[in-house]
């Protein structure tokens, strides 16, 4: 009896001295799961860049608010270099929540590099322009969305009220300060102080402004739309028929992969909105812009598409956006007056 206590002590023992020999690992940082954080993303397009230096160019465009770097992957025969040839350019990630819309580009990117050397119409759309992807535009507001609240639309400007946030696809300058789009702080919809007033939208001005861009898409989520200007107003764009032309051409494409009906319309059909991506370069520049609601088509599950979801997305998008950088080298020579 006397030797209980060494008993007891021993045993008790055995789960401290099997916690000192097996280690555990220090909880990982919050991630999310097989989408890609914009650290993630930035190591990735660096792996690209090393396995691909001949036909891909990484830049770092600047900084968000926060300082997180906002990056693009350059896709061309000669990616060096500027050259007089058709550009295009492909952003995702506006909208914080919208996870699937940095994940798509992204892996157009991976696609076009890796199909280069094997595939023969991959490597005449990449040596026939410039490819620009811009995967994730909203870093701050993506990582927030990742560590403390999923459902966070907006960049996480301070301002200064108490309230957080930027709706950055109401800060462009095209009918900047419309309907659909908010002067209070609060709302999900707020357009800033002030047309650009936010670093993202801003590096998106500039890259336009030093290029000759023919095409974009702008990924969005979730709804299964293709959306062509305008979003300010009802009334039809100068090019109303050309862009509609090309929408559906774009959610054929996609149809014909897995069968998912992505509906092609005006984008003010969905709602009015003022200030965003696609408006600012078609009423500046008239360029063909195109902003594309993926999976899934409604509100269940929403902005949480779940992982299983990511491929096949990106499968069905693919051909729509090689369709368009193919336009932009051959059809949008003739047809489009500027
Ligand atoms: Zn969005």
């Amino acid at each position: 009896m006397q030797n209980r206590p060494v008993v007891l002590f021993l045993i008790f023992s055995i789960p401290l001295l099997l916690a000192g020999t097996c280690r555990q690992p220090p909880p990982a940082p919050p991630d999310a799961g097989l989408y890609h954080t914009n650290d993630e993303i930035i190591d990735e397009l660096r792996r690209l860049q090393s396995q691909f230096p001949d036909i891909a160019h990484v830049t770092e465009l600047g900084e968000s608010l926060e300082g997180r770097k906002i990056m693009a992957i350059k896709i061309s025969g000669s990616p060096g270099t500027e050259e007089e040839e058709p550009e295009v350019i492909f952003v995702g990630g506006h909208h914080a929540r919208e996870w699937i819309s940095v994940d798509v580009p992204f892996l157009l990117a991976k696609r076009l590099l890796k199909n280069y050397a094997t595939d023969a119409a991959t490597r005449s759309l990449v040596d026939g322009g410039s490819i620009w992807i811009i995967p994730l535009l909203n870093p701050d507001g993506h990582q927030y969305s990742v560590d403390s609240n999923r459902l966070w639309r907006k960049n996480r400007r301070n301002n200064g009220d108490g309230t957080f946030g930027v709706d950055l696809n109401r800060n462009y300058s095209f009918q900047w300060g419309g309907p659909g789009s908010s002067g209070d702080t609060f709302s999900e919809t707020y357009r800033g102080p002030q047309a650009f007033s936010e670093p993202e939208t801003r590096i998106l001005r500039d890259l336009v402004a030093a290029h000759n861009f023919q095409a974009i898409i702008s990924y969005h989520s979730y709804s299964q739309l293709v959306l062509f200007p305008w979003g300010y107003t009802r009334s039809p764009a100068p090019d109303a028929v050309l862009l509609q032309q090309l929408a559906t051409s774009i959610a054929d494409s996609i149809f014909s992969i897995h069968r998912q009906r992505y509906t092609p319309e005006q984008s003010s059909d969905l709602y009015v909105a003022s200030g965003d991506a696609t408006d600012w370069l078609y009423g500046n520049a008239r360029v063909p812009s195109f902003t594309i609601e993926l999976r899934p088509g409604s509100s269940s599950p929403g902005f949480i598409l779940p992982e299983s979801e990511i491929q096949p997305t990106f499968e069905e998008n693919l051909p729509a956006a090689l369709f368009l950088i193919k336009w932009t080298q051959t059809l949008g020579q003739t047809t489009i007056t500027m």
